[in-house]
């Protein structure tokens, strides 16, 4: 059975006041919540503080971002390491907005998702097609591409710290969301290439967590497919009530 997970990517929104003032307003809601894994990701500066509000909550801290090095000449970057530091547990890997705005390859990725693994962070790593490559034909060919180049060089102990998330482009901050057939049918297929590639018992037991618009209103039925997994969120995130609600649909 897998834990369902519940992530917040607050993306580059709210200053220190109002991060900390948003988690305020989630632990008491979520006090008790101890079978949906539970992740907010604030922007770096919040994550100190925004941890220090954390503290005692089952609530975890997240990164949105992380670099492929422990420390040095790397200007503007954050080390796994420095994350640990401050007490966050996991990071995304591999946004669509990272991909996109940054350049950020396959192989980087990947490069990006083993440090981080192997520094000890847990680690949502996205994938997802674009409108056109879905409107293409391409949506798993790219998914294909994205997981075996992204998750290469895993090992079966890396499992334990993954999960993955399905993000199709389209349906991220464009209040379009997946329908419920539609991302149950990408997760079985991308279920299925990792099961391809790592075996069925490693591919059973990932969490694959859907993200793109959801909110209260449309968590419950996409969470009710058997092979999605929990949700990564965005918009709905920054608000206490939302990110509550979809946790409870989680439960
Ligand atoms: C995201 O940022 O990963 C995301 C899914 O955003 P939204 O929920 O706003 O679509």
């Amino acid at each position: 059975m897998r834990k369902p997970i519940v992530a917040g990517n607050w993306k580059m929104n709210l200053l220190i006041d109002d991060a900390v003032g948003l988690v305020n307003a989630l632990k008491p809601a979520l006090k008790n919540v101890t079978t949906v894994d539970m992740v907010v990701c604030p922007t770096f500066p919040a994550l100190y503080p925004v941890g220090r509000a954390l503290e005692g909550s089952p609530i975890c801290l997240g990164a949105q971002n992380s670099y492929v090095k422990p420390e040095g000449a790397y200007t503007g970057e954050t080390s796994p390491q420095m994350l640990l530091d401050v007490s966050c547990t996991w990071t995304i890997v591999g946004h669509s907005e990272r991909r996109k705005y940054f350049q950020e390859s396959d192989a980087f990725l990947n490069e990006k998702l083993r440090f981080a693994l192997d520094a000890g962070l847990n680690v949502m790593f996205c994938i997802g097609e674009t409108l056109e490559e879905r409107e293409a034909g391409n949506m798993k060919a790219v998914l294909e591409r994205q997981v075996s180049k992204g998750l290469v060089g895993l090992e079966a102990p890396d499992f334990d710290k993954l999960t993955v998330a399905y993000e199709p482009v389209w349906a991220i901050g464009t209040g379009v969301t997946a329908t419920p057939e539609q991302a149950g049918e990408a997760h079985v297929f991308v279920r299925g290439l990792i099961a391809k590639q790592f075996g069925d018992a490693l591919a059973q037991g990932l969490r694959i967590q859907y993200g793109g618009s959801v909110k209260s209103g449309n968590a419950a039925e996409l969470m009710a497919q058997p092979d999605v997994d929990g949700a990564l969120v965005g918009g709905a995130a920054l608000k206490a009530d939302e990110f509550i609600a979809i946790v409870k649909a989680a439960l």
